[in-house]
């Protein structure tokens, strides 16, 4: 097994605000970092040494990519798995082609998961009308989401009955779907872990969620569940560690129903947006984290130093021109971070403020606060 050490390149597939935070951590543990996406000047571009600018389709230009460096990683799922077989004959890819395979289909994902043993909500294959009709008659309000390429809450709607859920499939366009029963949730979990090839593993603390619009809102830890349901979290997100084999990092996203007991809703195989509080609170960041299991160095502390919470920035924000950043920073408490894309378009995360405090709730406050003061307009000055 090889150890990938500091001063090695790294080499980042997808370019958003993921692989930034990344580079940011790996270049300052004193690796190289190469980005390739079909775009430039991009969050991750801006931070790495080198930027490619190249469609995912094009192999040569792939296999080249994975030979100027050490190990490949990703930052975003929905690479064509062509992508990632070609990049795996030229470099180790971590994690795997085959984890990608699984977590970037929804409906492979929860056949996974559900085939596994795992606790996940109930759901139903679409591929014909038939299926849907079969399916609602077995279901109450339920929600409808493509098989693949869907995140943020894209392509999915909420139907109740039948000749809803028909328009909203062909709205679709009739392509592979998921049926899944609404689940009545008291709230939504995620764990980040982090497993080397080794099979050591460690798991940040929950991260509570809340979302708006299918889009992650605000996410605060301590999570305010007994250590019963926390526990059961790190534990089922542990086992689908180990079922994925995967060597990298996870996040399982859970949903948290009236009798207290965990459902699965999503696997990302990468940080994900819920841990970015990790950056200001704990030990090892996400981001650290994942640049020591993919290259085999032991892994951090994910002791959390303070109780924490973050709130997505997004693009809604700037609706009435550029928002008001100095007196967001006026709030000594709030760790401002954004991504460097210049279009700011309603639902685009742009960036997000970060605090710590004494208590989950409290810098849920100050989180909050910071945000709204973005939207209050400057003294006018002489
Ligand atoms: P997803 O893209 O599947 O993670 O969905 C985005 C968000 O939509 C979730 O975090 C939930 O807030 C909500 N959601 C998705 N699926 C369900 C469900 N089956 N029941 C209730 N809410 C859901």
């Amino acid at each position: 097994m090889k150890t990938i050490l500091p001063g090695s390149r790294i080499g980042v597939l997808g370019s958003g605000q993921l692989g930034r935070m990344f580079a940011i951590a790996a270049r300052r543990m004193g690796y190289r970092v190469h980005t390739y996406s079909p775009d430039r000047d991009t969050p991750t571009g801006q931070i790495a040494d080198l930027e490619i600018d190249a469609p995912y389709e094009d192999i040569d230009r792939v296999r080249e990519f994975a030979l100027g460096v050490d190990v490949v990683t990703f930052e975003f799922e929905n690479v064509p798995a062509a992508t990632a077989e070609a990049a795996s004959q030229c470099a180790l890819v971590r994690p795997s082609g085959s984890v990608l395979h699984i977590t970037q289909h929804r409906l492979r994902e929860k056949t996974f998961l559900r085939e596994n043993g795992f606790p996940v909500t109930k759901f139903e294959p679409i591929r014909k009308m038939e299926d849907l009709r079969k399916a609602m008659l077995g279901f109450g309000p339920a929600i409808l989401k493509t098989a693949g390429f869907g995140y943020d809450g894209k392509g999915q709607y909420r139907v109740k009955t039948l000749p809803e859920a028909e328009a909203a499939w062909t709205a679709m366009e009739r392509q592979e779907a998921v049926l899944e029963a609404v689940v009545d949730f008291e709230a939504e979990l995620s764990v980040v872990g982090a497993r080397t090839e080794r099979g050591e593993c460690a798991f940040f603390e929950p991260f509570c969620n809340t979302h708006a619009n299918g889009i992650l809102d605000v996410s605060s830890s301590p999570a305010p569940f007994d250590e019963r349901v926390c526990e059961n979290a790190r534990d089922l997100a542990r086992d689908v560690l180990e079922a994925l084999n995967v060597t990298g990092v996870v996040c399982v996203e859970f949903f948290v129903n009236r009798n207290r007991e965990l459902l699965i809703n999503e696997i990302a195989p990468r940080p994900h947006n819920s841990g970015h509080l990790t950056i200001d609170s704990c030990i090892t960041s996400q981001f650290e984290q994942q640049l020591r299991a993919v290259c085999g160095l032991p892994l951090g502390s994910t002791e959390m130093l303070r109780p924490a919470a973050m709130a997505n920035l997004l693009g809604d924000i700037w609706g009435d021109g550029e928002p008001n950043w100095a007196a967001a920073c006026s709030v000594p408490e709030a760790k401002l971070h954004l991504y460097g894309k210049s279009n700011a378009r309603p639902g685009r995360k742009m960036g997000h403020v970060t605090a710590t405090a004494a208590t989950a709730a409290q810098a849920e406050q100050i989180v909050r606060a910071a945000r709204s003061m973005l939207g209050r307009r400057p003294a006018l000055q002489d």
